[in-house]
């Protein structure tokens, strides 16, 4: 349903005129008569947008914290949903961002509150934050927690009670209590055939994407659903299925720097032996021809074979779960012949469908994921195109392989539509420069600003970067006494969950505090970080909250990095490394300073925020100690040196 335009289009105005005078009314007048600041730069970044809504164009929208950028966005972002009757799409960095927008007293509520409006908003969550009751079943006995979970669903789960009475279930926020670990036993995952789902109906996933589906104002969903969304557009089509998300008015690419990661891993294709295993058994149950069974034979084999050699010639490094995989002839030869069998069954199958002989359904699917794993022994052995490497857990190992370059597929599948596409973040460009960015995302054509952050940042911010001995140990008591003296209230931030786990090891032998240490993974992300935020003394540590974490007050009042994030040695950023001229100063540092910024950024969050932050560098960190030095806002002196 269409809604009303938050002011009045006069036949005088074009919308464009109408909309820049009522969001000029709004940032002089209405909100700083309710107790909002008067920023320049939010004028300045409100009337930038103007014009990238009227052209339709792409805008990278540099801003620095305490702008105000998120209510611009908004504001634009609502009003040109209104205008078309398509909501706008709001994608943030991650799953833990989209309750951030939405949380009390956020800007959301507080635009609603100061301009007396009725957003219609709903959030688009991805598909892992769902409870898959096929699993909870397949699991409730097992363990106590779970089975009271089964117990506890909506009657009409177990008993096809009436669909008037649905109610929206199974986010894992409300089953906040449960590890990561537990949830992957009961959450949504890729193998789960919700198509054949006797529960599709009355399964709370399905449920919800009906509801975000129809928000005429605004739809937040985070970078990765948004790229799921564009790679999986078709081929939902195809199955006759609608797209993940409806057709969008708008997209805001909040934290916009990070899109080239999800954009990646939204196209990464993963692949199980087990999978293949038991799609090809299934197949051969139904009636086929005996040539046709000798050749899913031959490729149950040769899958077998191919994980065995995965598996022999991959290894790990610390920091990663990724292995490398080596490109022995072996291999290669073993791809290649998966290859070719996988085009001979898939020949097999089209004279097969013509005997009607065989369940449709089980030979599209068959034919699909044939496809998908012809697409992705293609990429692995197009070495330059590729990046590929192999997880492996106690249970099984799982075979990934992701495009190198992801510019061309956004060129042509997101950035063609002739919409306003608009990237927010406070670190777009490296020392001004845009190109970084736009290239690895193929936009062509762009408009861009930058606004400094209006903060007085050498009254609130005390920054030290003691340089201390090699090992973790004096980090570990560093950190301790830093703690001790700040009675909690930290956010320490870590490289990864071994590096955070093994601080665990190290807080759990100190004596108690009156403070708590809460860790990452431990329990559902936006429950903790709202732990975190209501309980003033709390210490959080994690390996994922460098962007976007909010947190204002005194409950972060110390921001530590326990190190440099310099990105891993892992198979992505090898390939990156690989085909840069300099790999230290194109990927590793921008990456680093980017992220390092970013870390930095979590400690003033609005203007009556203090606090100090740490930056550990060991002996031999200390090269960087400049470069750690040049990403703090201007006119912070360094303590500690
Ligand atoms: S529809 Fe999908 S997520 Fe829901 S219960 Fe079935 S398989 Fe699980």
């Amino acid at each position: 349903m269409r809604r009303k335009l938050p002011f009045e289009l006069t036949k005088e105005q074009s919308f464009y005129e109408a909309l820049s005078d009522w969001v000029g009314d709004v940032f002089y007048d209405i909100l700083p008569e309710k107790g909002f600041d008067l920023r320049d730069e939010q004028v300045f970044m409100a009337f930038q947008l103007n014009q990238a809504y009227k052209n339709k164009q792409v805008m990278f929208a540099e801003a620095g914290v305490g702008t105000g950028k998120t209510l611009v966005y908004l504001l634009y972002a609502l009003s040109y949903a209104r205008y078309t009757g398509k909501p706008a799409i709001i994608a943030c960095a991650d799953e833990t961002l989209i309750e951030q927008i939405v949380k009390k007293e956020g800007d959301i509520e507080k635009l609603e509150n100061a301009l007396d409006l009725d957003i219609d908003v709903r959030l688009a969550k991805s598909r892992e934050q769902y409870l898959c009751i096929k699993k909870l079943e397949e699991n409730a006995s097992q363990k106590d927690v779970y089975q009271d979970m089964w117990e506890e669903l909506p009657g009409f789960v177990h008993d096809n009670s009436s669909m008037r009475s649905f109610t929206h279930y199974g986010d894992r926020k409300e089953y906040a209590g449960l590890s990561d670990e537990e949830w992957n036993s009961v959450g949504w995952d890729s193998l789960q055939d919700c198509m054949s789902c006797a529960y599709r109906h009355r399964c709370g996933l399905t449920l919800h994407r009906e509801h975000y589906r129809n928000a005429s104002d605004l739809i937040i969903c985070s970078h990765d659903f948004y790229m799921e969304h564009i790679w999986t557009k078709d081929s939902r089509k195809r199955e006759g299925q609608l797209p993940l998300l409806p057709e969008a008015s708008s997209v805001v690419f909040d934290e916009g720097h990070l899109l080239e990661f999800a954009s990646q891993k939204a196209m990464t294709y993963r692949m199980r032996m087990e999978t293949l295993e038991g799609l090809l058994e299934k197949l051969s149950s139904s009636d086929m021809r005996e040539e046709t069974l000798y050749i899913i034979e031959d490729i149950m084999l040769d899958n077998e074979k191919w994980f065995g050699l995965l598996e022999k010639e991959s290894k790990g490094e610390t920091g990663s779960d990724r292995q490398y995989i080596k490109r022995s002839e072996a291999i290669l030869q073993q791809a290649r012949s998966l290859t070719e069998k996988i085009e001979n069954l898939l020949n097999e199958l089209v004279f097969e469908s013509e005997m009607y002989v065989m369940d449709d359904y089980l030979l599209k699917v068959v034919e699909e994921y044939l496809e998908q794993i012809q697409y992705s022994l293609k990429l692995f052995l197009d070495d330059e195109k590729g990046i590929y490497w192999l997880e492996t857990s106690e249970e099984e190992h799982t075979f990934v392989v992701m495009p190198r370059l992801v510019e061309e597929i956004l060129k042509e599948q997101v950035f063609s539509q002739n919409i306003p596409f608009i990237f927010s973040s406070a670190t777009l460009s490296y020392n001004g420069d845009f190109s970084y960015v736009s290239r690895s995302l193929g936009i062509e054509t762009y408009e861009k600003f930058s606004v400094e952050s209006p903060y007085e940042y050498e009254e609130m911010m005390r920054a030290h970067i003691p340089s201390l001995d090699s090992g973790v140990d004096s980090k570990n008591q560093y950190v301790w006494e830093r703690l001790q003296s700040n009675q909690g209230k930290s956010l320490i931030l870590f490289t990864s969950k071994d590096e955070m786990n093994a601080f665990r090891a190290y807080q759990i032998q100190q004596a108690d505090q009156n403070w708590s240490v809460i860790y990452e993974g431990d329990r559902e992300i936006s429950d903790t970080v709202e732990q975190f935020q209501q309980e003033t003394s709390t210490v959080l540590c994690s390996y994922h909250l460098w962007e976007g974490l909010d947190v204002p007050g005194d409950s972060l009042s110390q921001v530590i990095i326990y190190s440099l994030p310099f990105p891993p040695k892992d198979p992505v950023f090898d390939a990156k490394r690989k085909h840069a001229t300099h790999y230290v100063e194109e990927v590793d540092l921008p990456y680093m300073m980017l992220r390092l910024r970013q870390g930095i950024g979590r400690l003033i969050r609005t203007s009556d925020d203090k606090g100090s932050v740490h930056v550990l560098l060991n002996d031999d960190e200390t090269p960087y100690r400049e470069l750690a030095e040049s990403v703090l806002p201007v006119g912070i002196e360094v303590l500690n040196v």
